[in-house]
């Protein structure tokens, strides 16, 4: 298993998570995670009906990197 830890700053990318363009943010391997999400992602607690659909997209963004 590969693993890439790659993390750059760019200016503006499509997030990974919420699939809009933002400005800022960081790369983990291909995928573009922008810092609004990151921000969710660490608060987002469980019982938080958000979590779920984190949760998934997490797991889709993994599954590429794992790949
Ligand atoms: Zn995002």
């Amino acid at each position: 298993m590969e693993r890439r830890t790659v993390m750059r700053i760019k200016l503006g990318d499509y997030c990974g998570v919420c699939e809009t363009l933002k400005p800022k943010g960081y790369h983990l391997g291909e995928v573009f995670i922008c810092e609004g999400c990151e921000d969710k992602m660490v608060r987002t607690e469980p019982e938080d009906s958000d979590y779920e659909q984190y949760v998934s997209s997490l797991k889709g963004i993994w599954d590429g990197l794992m790949k």
